[in-house]
């Protein structure tokens, strides 16, 4: 099946972050759609950032943009780190460039100076409040006449530049993903483009660079709906071409009710989750598996196909299958899409990615025992940081088992020091303890002393791994070699006989 986007020219497409907060799961998916097509088309991707708010703005908050996007195994061609034919890429260096295209509305009409006082407009939005109006700009300034507004910002008055919107008529503006939005006019705000200070507002910066830069599609998250129309006015006063716009729609909190709070997310990182690109890692997430994961919330293939490499995606994206409804964060999906891609890795590759986790355990990791035990826990690992807990005894010399975890269940210690030494006298018999070896005569030894064999493997694994959940038993034994294992049970009876 080929998909309509497949036959795209080449696009010129760009994630446009504001340095405000860290880089989160919207604004990554925001991101990998865009670098989807960019790479699907052959076309550009180009990272622009967003600063001019400059008093939320967090210097550090770049970094981790770019440190967040290349852990996912996204790049671009032209960006505010990197420069490019249309730089500069940052907002805040491009002051004088939205200054002149905001100079360019005045003479043609579609903008005005306003000397208004911000204390004039806040007795202004208390009387519309009070009257239940909405905030509205009253347009005091904008008729005066052009010669006396420029004289007047020319000698230093203070002053902000707003968008001249027809007080008739309507706007139509369509996004990809829904039907058309017509909006009367009269409803719309003569909204702030440049402020006091000079520097540009997003509504003006987004519509001059998007043109400069020639961006032919946009995407970027649905809390942009509702001013998407004054972008529509500000395309049409200046006579371009507008891009395609895509919205897709902001992520929902995981009960799907409502959008996450900054509360929520708190919470979440108590619990354990995040949904920040750059904790992901920490938390024992495959990059492969949170690009699936985030690709997969606001688009789909067809109903059945959901393990999608980036290759993949890059191949099969299509704007035409994105869903506009929005999605719930389920980190259970994530989960199970990390277990997929575990699974999906070569064991070299495996092995090199867990060791870290074990590092960070406080373990001093055999790189060819770690090879050994990485095929057990590919089966079995959802996240990578599960690996420590699960397998670490096998970068233990000696393991010290809880007496009372030693004790089988429904049984004595008296009982389990007698089962354990069995287990150490069939297995004493045996040169070799490969899983194939021992399986038999371990179960018919728990058939001769009455026990299910969930009993028996249980002192077991506790005796020679030190703990109730582990890689699987003869596995797990056959690597930890039978020298130590008889020397565990020897341990663990001794302990029993103690109780
Ligand atoms: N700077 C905006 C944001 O971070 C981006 C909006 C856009 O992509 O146009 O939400």
């Amino acid at each position: 099946m080929t998909s309509p986007t497949q036959s795209l020219k080449p696009v010129r497409v760009r994630f446009a972050p504001s340095p405000t907060g860290r880089l989160h799961l919207g604004g990554a998916r925001t991101a990998l759609y865009n670098y989807l097509l960019a790479r699907q088309t052959g076309g550009q991707f180009i990272l622009r950032l967003e600063d001019t708010d400059r008093k939320r703005y967090q210097p550090e908050t770049e970094k981790e943009i770019v440190d967040g996007l290349h852990w996912l195994g996204i790049d671009w061609d032209e960006g505010f780190d990197r420069g490019g034919p249309f730089g500069p890429y940052r907002q805040s260096e491009r002051k004088d460039i939205y200054l002149e295209y905001a100079h360019q509305l005045i003479d043609s009409g579609h903008a005005y100076f306003c000397f208004c006082s911000p204390e004039r407009l806040q007795t202004l939005r208390q009387a519309q409040l009070e009257k239940k109006q909405q905030i509205h700009y009253d347009g005091t300034c904008r008729d005066i006449p052009l010669e006396k507004s420029r004289a007047r910002a020319a000698a230093g008055e203070r002053h902000v530049i707003r968008f001249k919107m027809p007080r008739e008529g309507s706007i139509k503006v369509k996004d990809a993903l829904r039907e058309e939005i017509i909006i009367d006019n009269r409803t719309l705000d003569d909204s702030i483009l440049v402020k006091s200070d000079g520097l540009a507002l997003y509504h003006l910066a987004v519509v001059v660079d998007d043109h400069l830069m020639k961006i032919t599609h946009v995407f970027r998250g649905s809390e942009w709906l509702s001013t998407f129309p004054l972008h529509g006015h500000i395309y049409q006063a200046f006579g371009w071409e507008q891009p395609v716009w895509v919205h897709p729609s902001v992520f929902l909190k995981p009960s799907g009710k409502g959008k996450m709070s900054k509360r929520d997310t708190a919470q979440l990182m108590k619990d354990g989750q995040s949904i920040f690109i750059t904790d992901m890692a920490d938390l024992g997430y495959l990059p492969e598996a949170v690009v699936n994961w985030i690709a997969l919330m606001g688009w789909s293939y067809d109903d059945q196909m959901e393990f999608f490499t980036m290759n993949d995606l890059i191949e099969k994206f299509s704007i035409e299958k994105l869903n506009p409804s929005p999605a719930a964060i389920s980190f259970s999906k994530l989960d199970h899409f990390n277990g997929l891609h575990i699974r999906n890795l070569a064991l070299d590759d495996l092995t090199k990615r867990l060791k870290p986790f074990f590092q960070k355990a406080g373990y001093t990791v055999d790189d060819e025992r770690l090879q050994e035990i990485t095929p057990l826990l590919q089966i079995r690992l959802k996240t990578l940081d599960e690996a420590p807990e699960k397998a670490g005894f096998f970068f233990k010399e000696e393991v010290k088992p809880r007496p009372d975890e030693l004790i089988g269940e429904k049984m004595t210690a008296v009982e389990s020091a007698m089962a354990a030494q069995r287990v150490f006298e069939v297995l004493k018999e045996l040169l070799d303890i490969s899983p194939q070896t021992i399986e038999e005569p371990l179960r018919n030894l728990a058939d001769e002393l009455h026990l299910q064999t969930g009993q028996l493997f249980g002192i077991l694994r506790v005796a020679v791994t030190g703990q109730k959940v582990s890689t699987p038993l003869f596995e797990s034994m056959a690597i930890i070699g039978r020298t130590n294992v008889l020397k565990r049970l020897q341990q663990a009876v001794q302990i029993l006989e103690t109780l």
